[in-house]
């Protein structure tokens, strides 16, 4: 796998993913980074946290913003395993980030299904690691049946 790669950091985020899996949370996953230096990793914690806002996207945004002191992320590019939500979408918006890769697409849940805008300035694209981290999330509700 070729170093800062695409690939390469959306297997950082599986490997989050993978992570909130053994803890029992909804397995979805996030890398934050810029110029091809990690500056937050996360997972969902919203069991955890018995917090409805601790997505992945979330936390890995709040610790960007930390990391570099500045509210805006712009010269980043958040992974993520699945599509986001409109909470997320709605905060990815206002960081103003260059660039969201999401693996997964979520018809149900997803923001671009209630056609939730990102800042004109974020670049999209999907579909890398797509069935690996679908399988995760459908093998997590299947262990709960
Ligand atoms: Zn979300």
């Amino acid at each position: 796998m070729e170093l800062y790669s695409d690939q390469y950091f959306m297997n950082l985020a599986f490997q989050e993913a993978e992570a909130a899996f053994e803890r029992d949370e909804i397995p979805v996953g996030a890398v934050i980074v810029t110029n091809n230096k990690v500056i937050a990793r996360s997972h969902n914690l919203t069991q955890t946290l018995t917090d409805v806002t601790a997505h992945a996207e979330m936390q890995a945004i709040t610790s960007a913003s930390s990391f570099l002191g500045g509210k805006y992320l712009r010269d980043c590019t958040l992974y993520v395993t699945l599509e986001p939500c409109n909470m997320c979408a709605g905060a990815l918006y206002w960081s103003q980030i260059s660039r969201v890769i999401f693996a997964a697409e979520d018809t149900h849940r997803g923001y671009r299904k209630f056609n939730t805008p990102l800042h004109p300035k974020t670049k999209v694209a999907f579909g890398l690691m797509a069935e690996r981290s679908t399988a995760l999330i459908q093998s997590f509700f299947e262990s709960k049946r």
